[in-house]
């Protein structure tokens, strides 16, 4: 009889495309002329982010992050920025609300192609300590515009 522990199990493709953004990550440095700039960490897996972010009228003209952590954090940020380069900022706000109802588990977002490679990461939503590593940088975003929008 297998005693052991559930684990992460997501498909073999959504998995590949996770590896591939931690070990290439997309945008990852430090951005000059950045307008908005947050810091979080996760102190229940030791996931940093440091997001930073160029905003010109109203819309997100460069952005790009630094951090260390676990692969759905760092994977999680790197496809985030994919998704966000010359979004308007309520857009890129509604994409985090996306993010965040498909971390709860709402399948019509999880499906939603708007979400680009981050629908990799649906399946996290059936391990809950897992669902603040996947959301760590949505919530840096989301706290980079806070009060403002
Ligand atoms: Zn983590």
């Amino acid at each position: 009889m297998d005693t052991s522990p559930p684990e992460p199990r997501l498909s073999a493709l959504y998995q590949e495309l996770i590896l591939d953004h931690y070990r290439r990550p997309r945008n990852k440095g430090t951005l000059d002329g950045a307008t908005h700039s947050v810091s979080l960490n996760n102190p229940l897996c030791g996931d940093e982010i440091d997001l930073q972010l160029q905003v010109e009228g109203g819309a997100i003209k460069a952005v790009r992050f630094v951090g260390r952590g676990c692969s759905i954090s760092q994977a999680s940020a790197s496809m985030m920025t994919q998704l966000l380069k010359e979004k308007a900022v309520p857009q890129a706000l509604a994409l985090a609300e996306r993010m965040s109802a498909m971390m709860q588990g709402d399948e019509t977002a999880a499906g939603d192609k708007s979400l680009g490679d981050l629908r990799a990461l649906a399946g996290v939503s059936k391990f809950p300590i897992r669902i603040k590593c996947a959301l760590l940088p949505w919530n840096a975003l989301t706290d980079a515009f806070k009060g403002q929008w």
